[in-house]
């Protein structure tokens, strides 16, 4: 395959292969990169994520139509509040999630690749999202999940046709024995938080806006962050948008995380370069319940770069704001899509939005997708 990894902190690189890689000197996921090509936004054919196929990982595409998600103005609280909002519906993809972007792009590069068998370790989207791409495309898929995860999600993850290992013990105890299951060969580490392949798909999701608000970037774009993968992904695509020349400067991304577990917001307010080590206590916010994102150092980086802001939230907030999402919005958001609207209030009161400046909320998965109110780890 063309294009190569690279490390995001230092100038090592690596040719391209199936699995995540780290650095061997700074120890974060390497990324990729291929040349951009000379293609004008007129030159784009097709729909969704792959209509972005120049800029993507060169793959036959594995897609159920993932992506082209409803751009639309809030009607009452983007007038009260007296900013110009746009909210990105992206629980419109096929599994109900964001995720499948990632997905759909890594399943295609990892069958390119030969790979007949995918791992990961995950109970929610990104572990439906994975099963769905890997039915799709006839390969076996196996998802690592704590015993505790929602029998309403594993049902999903099953009825694709996925293996599942039930592993006792916190979030961090499946995410160890998938690593040895694919150290012993046993499948492919598929990881939606480490793979590099996963964050190319994510990153359609900025030549997405810039077509969808009519070919400029928005002031401000504002999302959950949980591993990490949507923040980086929108800030490599805007990115490679400035270097196309297609637009002149990045947004500011701002990044919202759950008070229960806020790593990277710690480390923001605190102007440290890494995540800060926390003890996560449960949150309705289950999808972004990550306490030591092996991209920190990254998003941290890319946060001061771009100029966003950082904010977290309580848990009251979260589920009055998935409320008043579906109420005054007519959209059903799960809690975890839900912190970016506390998240906006907070990040409004620091002074971050100029008036008559863009914001658009990434609201990040379907609310039908029935995230329990309570969990552990
Ligand atoms: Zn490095």
């Amino acid at each position: 395959m063309n294009g190569e990894l690279y490390c995001p902190i230092c100038f090592y690189t690596a040719i391209p292969v199936p699995e995540p890689l780290r650095c061997p000197r700074c120890g974060v996921p390497l990324e990729y990169r291929k040349g951009l090509p000379p293609v004008a936004p007129e030159d784009l054919r097709g729909q969704g994520v792959w209509r972005y196929s120049p800029f993507l990982p060169p793959a036959e595409p594995v897609s159920l139509g993932e992506g082209d998600t409803p751009l639309v103005p809030s009607v009452r609280i983007g007038p009260e509040l007296e900013i110009d909002l746009l909210l990105k519906l992206e629980g419109a993809n096929p599994t109900g999630s964001f995720k499948d972007r990632g997905a759909s792009v890594l399943v295609s590069v990892l069958r390119g690749f030969g790979v007949e068998k995918v791992a990961d370790d995950s109970s929610g989207n990104a572990a439906a999202a994975l099963a769905a791409y890997a039915a799709r495309a006839g390969l076996v898929a196996t998802l690592y999940v704590p015993t505790y995860a929602s029998p309403k999600k594993l049902a999903q993850i099953e009825t694709y046709g996925a293996a599942l290992v039930r592993v006792p013990g916190p979030r961090s105890a499946a995410e160890a024995a998938v690593v040895e299951a694919t150290g012993k060969g046993e499948h492919v580490y598929a990881s939606h938080n480490e793979s590099p392949y996963f964050v190319q798909g994510l990153k359609t999701l900025a030549y997405e806006l810039y077509e969808g608000m009519g070919y400029e970037a928005p002031d401000h774009v504002v999302v959950p962050l949980g591993g990490g993968g949507l923040y980086l992904g929108l800030y490599l695509g805007f990115r490679e948008l400035v270097e196309l020349g297609w637009i002149e400067r990045m947004p500011r991304i701002s990044a919202i995380q759950a008070e229960a577990c806020a790593p990277i917001v710690r480390a923001w307010e605190l102007g440290e370069e890494v995540p800060v080590p926390i003890e996560p206590v449960p949150t309705v916010a289950e999808g972004v319940s990550i306490a030591a994102p092996a991209r920190g150092r990254e998003i941290l980086a890319a946060l001061r770069e771009c100029g966003g802001g950082a904010a977290a939230v309580a848990e009251e907030e979260i589920l009055g704001a998935q409320r008043e999402l579906a109420a005054e919005e007519g959209v059903y958001v799960e809690p975890t899509s839900a912190v970016v609207l506390p998240g906006l209030r907070k990040l409004l009161k620091q002074g971050l939005f100029a008036p008559s400046e863009t914001v658009v909320l990434v609201l990040t998965g379907s609310g039908l997708k029935g995230e329990p109110r309570t969990r552990r780890g």
